[in-house]
């Protein structure tokens, strides 16, 4: 299943990157993702318990947060920039169906919070 392959991507891009700042343990990543990506939520959850758990210490019970990026579109006859939900979305200026969809289909690390031997109090 793709959740599956996105978390093992988000593992990749974290684990060295806390190794490299003397990271003990990671205690949370926080994802940006679109609300027009496919990703399924229930699963998404269910492959990070998976994957940190075969990652190891570092990762182990790490938990994830979920930043939603709503969709925004320009409107390619006039010009307009807009939010709107997936199912809507024709330019309320000039009613043109001819638009772009610029966010709502992010799927990146927005950022991680590490613990090191130094500071291994959880103050979360
Ligand atoms: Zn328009």
């Amino acid at each position: 299943m793709h959740e599956y392959s996105i978390v093992e991507g988000v593992m990749d891009g974290v684990i060295p990157l806390a190794r490299q700042n003397g990271a003990s343990r990671v205690s949370v990543i926080r994802l940006r993702i679109g609300t027009m990506t496919d990703i399924v939520r229930e699963a998404l959850d269910f492959a990070w318990d998976v994957v940190c758990d075969e990652r190891g210490p570092i990762v182990q019970g790490c938990r994830l947060e979920i930043e939603p990026v709503e969709p925004h579109f320009v409107c390619m006859a006039c010009g307009h920039e807009y939010d709107a939900d997936r199912l809507h979305p024709r330019c309320p200026v000039c009613g043109s169906g001819q638009t772009l969809l610029t966010k709502g289909r992010e799927l990146e690390i927005a950022s991680f919070d590490i613990e090191t031997p130094e500071t291994s109090d959880d103050e979360s």
